[in-house]
Parts: C-alpha cells; sequence; structure tokens
C-alpha cells in the first residue's frame, strides 16, 4: 500500500531512512516532487569504479525524484535518483548523495512485497540489489 507524505526540513536521504525504519520498511518504490539546495548528485565513472560528485547550492525544483528503499546489513538503504530544474528550466540530474528539503517535498512511498536486499559487489564497486 502507498502512503503520500510531505517532507519540510532537513536532509532527504536521512528523513527517507527515519521513515522506512518508524514504518518498517524492508522494500519499496519511491516517487517525489517538490525542491530541494545545497544539493550533491553524482555520475558512476565506470573505468575509475567510483562517483564523480557535483555540488549545487541554490534552489533548484525538484521535478522528478525516483528511487526504492532495499535492506542493506539490516538497515534500510535508500536509493534515489533525481532530476532538478534550474531557474532557467534546464535541468540537471544523477543520482543522489545528499540534498536539503526546501520549501517541502512530496514524497509518495509503496511498499512491495518481496524481500529485497543490497551486497557489496567487489567487480563493480557498488552496492547491487538482489531481489
Ligand atoms: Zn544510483
Amino acid at each position: 500500500m502507498a502512503k503520500l507524505y510531505k517532507l519540510d526540513s532537513g536532509e532527504i536521504i536521512e528523513s527517507i531512512t527515519k521513515i522506512a525504519k518508524k514504518e518498517r520498511i524492508k522494500a519499496a518504490s519511491i516517487l517525489g516532487i517538490g525542491g530541494l539546495r545545497d544539493v550533491t548528485i553524482a555520475y558512476y565513472n565506470h573505468s575509475q569504479r567510483k562517483y564523480e560528485e557535483n555540488k549545487l547550492e541554490e534552489f533548484m525544483e525538484l521535478t522528478s525524484l525516483s528511487g526504492n528503499i532495499s535492506i542493506k546489513d539490516r538497515e534500510p538503504f535508500v536509493h534515489v535518483h533525481v532530476n532538478l530544474a534550474k531557474k532557467d528550466n534546464t535541468v540537471v540530474g544523477g543520482h543522489l548523495i545528499r540534498a536539503e528539503i526546501f520549501p517541502f517535498v512530496e514524497l509518495v512511498i509503496e511498499k512491495t512485497t518481496n524481500k529485497a536486499e543490497r551486497f557489496f559487489d567487489e567487480n563493480l564497486g557498488l552496492n547491487v540489489l538482489k531481489a
């Protein structure tokens, strides 16, 4: 069953993790819209096996947030990608490292029925989903 949330402040990954712990979510799909600032997004460079981070301080419209919640090391693990619109309506996007909610984010979390766990994959250098 899906639930709609309005998040008013704080760091977004931490806020989603708190909801996952409180609601005992083990696997879910996440969708969101709203606004963010002080954002760090990343692009995974496969040849170097590491994320290249990009910091954006300005306020941007969160035109699309999508991701999931799984379990890693017995704790909720939030994996989220975002598309963000700047003042001139150009859009940037990527793997979300961190962001401050401003002024709010509207989020839908829909629990899934299967068990989904993440494990670190040495070959890829990433936390990979096993669902
Ligand atoms: Zn990602």
